[in-house]
């Protein structure tokens, strides 16, 4: 029988499920089974994952042990192309309440894994395994890109956030959180809110992103288009020499709550503002509270415009989608707007400018940072105006270097994780 050090099960830390501590320990040599099974389960054929409470997969030993079933279903993380060498990966489950999520910390090489908790009702867990791993790396990249002291994790709990949420669900969860010691922060993201942020808060420190009236930094969406305004100048710079707005006609995809904001602020900056959006509640409210122009959904990366604003989801930009495109820059708030990285190669050789989203998003993570030192709102602002700055800086070095700004970027944030994480020189008297 397989022992395996890299698989952990922790079915203890949830006080009061009712399941026994151990669960699942195991390796597949050649089937599609783990080697040891705990009794837990009667039907060896099919391992539930999430009917244990907490199953964490530590790496760093041997690949072929590296492997996690949920429903019968193994979950290939290692093959997974989203797999960038994550630091440790969390199962949690909570039967009563329904809770089934993944914790993904990819880095902590720069300080502890701040991303937000994403609830979604995935298809399969394999969709909702992959989108933490690729959504966890692009937080490492965000934050070393922005300069701030984090490092990179997301979250996924798997469900409909218009049935799912209760007390009992986000108090399991902030327990799960809690276990992880500070190692991963949570906050808000697609599917949860400020509220319940305070409500995973009420067991553990490590949920950021709470109201306002909490004490907290609130509604990250705000300061999120505000950065986007910063990059924006600086792309205007770029096309127009003038970091001005006045007049620039920017095309959004989605007016949900960062394509609503950012609309306004571009309104006010008397931008020229296309609007589109699945949802023509949220068209009819920015075209009437805004006096923005809209257009069918299926047409806004067609429109004819200066800058392309991608803020609905992810992989907008495609093989498929970027023929047709007729923008001279895209920048937006979609995390993930390249299905692919050879997606901004194809941009490139279009001549379409394209700034990526980790470095002109990070306005709601800059804010939401601010919890740590002390939240003062004017405080936060300074630093996401500076997003204008990080930008040109990237758009340079593509220049100089002859790259693209998505190898700038990616190339900036990996040399402060090399030089600044592996400082490892000063050591706290009482660890020697
Ligand atoms: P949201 O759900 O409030 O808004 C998204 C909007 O996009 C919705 O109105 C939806 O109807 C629309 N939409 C979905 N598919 C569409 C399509 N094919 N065409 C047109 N519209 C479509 O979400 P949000 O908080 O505004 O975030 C938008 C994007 O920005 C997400 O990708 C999110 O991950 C990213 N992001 C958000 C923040 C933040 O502070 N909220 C921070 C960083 C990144």
């Amino acid at each position: 029988m397989a022992r395996v050090a890299s698989l952990r099960a922790c079915a203890d830390r949830v006080p009061g499920s009712g399941h026994e501590p151990s669960f699942l320990a195991g390796r597949a040599d050649t089937t599609d089974l783990p080697a040891a099974v705990s009794s837990v389960s009667s039907d060896v054929g099919r391992v539930d994952l999430w009917k244990t409470t907490r199953v964490q997969c530590l790496w760093g030993v041997n690949q072929t042990e590296r492997m996690v079933y949920a429903g019968g279903v193994r979950l290939s993380i290692f093959e997974s192309v989203h797999y960038d060498d994550h630091e440790e990966v969390v199962f949690a489950g909570d039967p009563t309440s329904g809770l089934r999520a993944i914790i993904a910390i990819h880095s902590t090489a720069l300080g502890p894994a701040l991303g937000g908790t994403r609830l979604y009702p995935y298809p399969s867990e394999e969709d909702a395994l992959a989108d933490v791993l690729r959504l966890s790396r692009g937080m490492t990249l965000k934050a070393a890109a922005s300069g701030l002291d984090l490092g990179g994790g997301k979250a996924v709990i798997i469900g409909d956030p218009k049935t799912v949420k209760s007390e009992r669900l986000w108090r399991a969860y902030g327990q799960v959180v809690d276990s992880l010691g500070g190692r991963y922060i949570t906050a808000e993201d697609v599917g949860t809110t400020t509220a319940d942020m305070e409500s995973i808060r009420r067991e553990t420190r490590w949920s950021f992103g709470t109201p306002l009236s909490e004490g907290g930094s609130g509604d990250p969406s705000p300061a999120t288009a505000r950065g986007l305004i910063a990059a924006l100048r600086a792309v205007a710079q770029r096309l127009r020499g003038d970091r001005e707005l006045l007049g620039l006609r920017v095309a959004i995809q989605g007016v949900g709550k960062v394509g609503y904001a950012y609309a306004r602020l571009l309104t006010e900056a008397r931008a020229e503002v296309i609007v589109a959006d699945i949802d023509e509640s949220a068209v009819d409210r920015a075209v009437r509270d805004l006096g923005v122009k809209s257009v069918p959904f299926d047409e806004i990366l067609s429109v004819d415009c200066d800058v392309l604003s991608p803020c609905a989801l992810g992989a907008a930009i495609n093989r498929e989608t970027i023929p047709a495109l007729t923008c001279a820059a895209i920048m937006g708030s979609a995390n993930n707007q390249l299905s692919t990285d050879a997606d901004a190669d194809r941009l490139a050789d279009a001549g379409i400018l394209y700034v990526p989203d980790f470095v002109v998003n990070a306005g709601g993570l800059i804010n939401v940072s601010q919890e740590l030192r002390g939240y003062t709102e004017a405080g936060a602002n300074h630093r996401i105006d500076a997003i204008e700055q990080a930008t040109a800086t990237i758009l340079d070095l593509a220049d100089r270097e002859q790259i693209t700004p998505n190898d700038a970027a990616i190339a900036v944030a990996r040399r402060r994780i090399d030089e600044v994480g592996g400082l490892r020189r000063f050591r706290p008297a009482q660890t020697d």
